[in-house]
């Protein structure tokens, strides 16, 4: 029951310190999990809006441009300023404009009227199939208006976006577009030295959805529509923020951070691998882990070591406690075990308000037996005797033991003079029956002396007087003759001060 108990006790504090552990790992984990996604958004929101910036500046710039140009014709006489004038006026504020790749003026017809740009040669060209084009031709109220991206007319293989604006007649009547435009390699160089790891992407949007352009550059995405996409549509609503999403163009989850331009209808986004994110986190996890696992498992191991020593250290003691109780020659409990179980059965016979017996057996004449037949044969019997005790016995908490030399004690729980008397009969009987030469003896057999005494203790009594008693019997018996029973009468008044330990040590 104590060893059950400490077993338990054992288990439980080897449990908290294994738990304890598990959990201030996984504390530590989680925290460090969630600095690490902060820090992602916070440095995914600073790329955001630094290149925001520089984008905003450069569409402004861009923009400047186009209201050059719209002054410019505005200006009385226009028409009657020569061509060299006329280009001055126009496109003076062009140059200023980092990203441009062209900057075309263009008649009702679509038809170029003027040109800036890097290319300088006459040209032969027509945007009416253009979507700015048809935008500003359809609707005067337009302002600035940012196309789709298209393939250069020149260079083929470079798209561009273009940034325009409707010129019209005093009256409002539609007169031509003046549009800028801005090569999508020249954007994707403002985003180049930018490090967003392997799978880093920055997006640009127009506010309905059509992707413009893409770092990493794809030529596959640009120009398409995500405006059906719930995951652009959540860019497109708000003004700016932050979420992690995966993403519809190529399946990875990201951290997003997104923001749309204030006097532009676009919507810039940043986006880091959430995998990149957590990558040095993931390696941090798996070490934290296995030393986790190693301490927990040291623990356990630790705690079943410590436990199966404990066990075997209790066997041991019952083993040991057994030992110091038990007889070695016949196998019965020696003087202490009978003690114990006497004192056992005295205070259990008070609680019950039962009758105790206790018998003293004795060997007749065992001296001379020794003297005759040696010491060896002499064990020999009393080894037999005791199993003869020990058969005569039937009740469980019935006890024989050797009380010394060739004396033996046999207690007798709830048991009463009568009872007791049948028992300690019977195992004279049993003895004389063995039939073991004693030439020394009258009998000419080995016997037994047997003093008989019964008790109803009450409390607070000792059982020394009970112990007396038998021992008077006995002695009683031997004066009779030997191989008889004797009975004495327990009485608590003849010694009732004296002490257990007294009789027993
Ligand atoms: P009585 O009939 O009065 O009991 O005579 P007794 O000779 O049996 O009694 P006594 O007390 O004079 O002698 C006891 C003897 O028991 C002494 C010893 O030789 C013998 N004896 C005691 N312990 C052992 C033992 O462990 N082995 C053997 N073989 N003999 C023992
Ligand atoms: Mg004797
Ligand atoms: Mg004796």
């Amino acid at each position: 029951m104590k060893r059950l108990f400490s077993e338990i006790f054992l288990n439980i504090v080897a449990g908290i310190i294994a738990l304890s552990i598990l959990a201030i790992s996984a504390y530590t984990l989680w925290i460090d999990r969630l600095d690490t996604w902060q820090e992602a958004e916070r440095s995914s929101r600073n790329v955001l809006t630094a290149i925001a910036r520089d984008l905003t500046s450069d569409l402004e710039l861009l923009d400047l441009s186009l209201k050059g140009v719209m002054e410019a014709r505005r200006t009385v006489d226009f028409q009657k300023l020569a061509p060299d004038i006329q280009y001055r006026l126009l496109f003076d504020r062009a140059a200023s404009a980092t990203f441009m790749g062209s900057l075309l003026v263009v008649n009702a017809a679509g038809g170029l009227l003027a040109d800036a740009g890097p290319v300088i040669a006459p040209r032969n060209l027509n945007v009416a199939d253009r979507d700015y084009f048809k935008i500003h031709k359809e609707n005067n109220h337009i302002g600035l208006y940012v196309s789709r991206p298209f393939k250069s007319k020149i260079r083929k293989d470079d798209f561009s976006i273009g940034i325009s604006r409707r010129l019209s007649h005093p009256d409002g009547s539609f007169e031509g577009v003046v549009m800028g435009s801005m090569p999508l390699s020249d954007i994707d160089q403002l985003f180049r030295d930018l490090s967003l790891g392997q799978e880093g992407t920055i997006n640009l949007f127009r506010s309905d959805g059509i992707l413009l352009t893409r770092h990493p550059f794809d030529a596959s995405q640009v120009n398409q529509d995500f405006g059906g996409s719930p995951h652009v549509q959540r860019l497109l609503q708000g003004k700016s923020g932050t979420f992690d999403s995966i993403s519809p163009i190529d399946g990875v989850r990201r951290i997003i951070s997104f923001e749309r331009l204030d006097r532009y209808p676009l919507v810039l986004t940043v986006a880091l691998s959430v995998d990149e994110i957590f990558a040095t986190w993931r390696r941090k996890a798996l070490v934290l882990g296995l030393i986790t696992a190693a301490l927990c498992s040291a623990v356990v191991g630790l705690t079943f070591l410590f436990q199966s020593e404990l066990r075997r250290r209790t066997r041991a003691e019952t083993k040991l406690r057994r030992i110091a109780r038990t007889d070695d020659l016949s196998g019965l409990p020696n003087r202490r075990g009978f003690r114990e179980a006497f004192e056992r059965e005295w205070r259990q016979a008070i609680r019950a308000g039962s009758s105790l017996s206790l018998l003293y057996v004795d060997v007749d004449w065992f001296k001379s037996f020794n003297d005759r037949y040696g010491h060896g044969r002499g064990d020999e019997v009393l080894r037999t005797i005791a199993g003869t005790l020990d058969a005569n016995i039937r009740r469980p908490r019935d006890v024989a033991a050797r009380h010394g030399g060739e004396e033996f004690a046999v207690v007798l729980p709830e048991t009463d003079l009568e009872g007791a008397r049948m028992i300690a009969e019977n195992i004279r009987k049993a003895i004389l029956a063995l039939g073991i030469v004693h030439e020394g003896s009258p009998y000419q057999l080995v016997t037994v002396s047997i003093g008989v005494a019964s008790a109803k203790p009450s409390r607070g009594s000792n059982g020394s007087y009970l112990q007396e008693a038998s021992d008077r019997a006995l002695y009683e018996a031997k004066a009779a003759g030997r191989n008889c029973i004797h009975e004495s009468a327990a009485n608590e008044i003849d010694a009732p001060k004296r002490q257990l330990q007294d009789v027993t040590s």
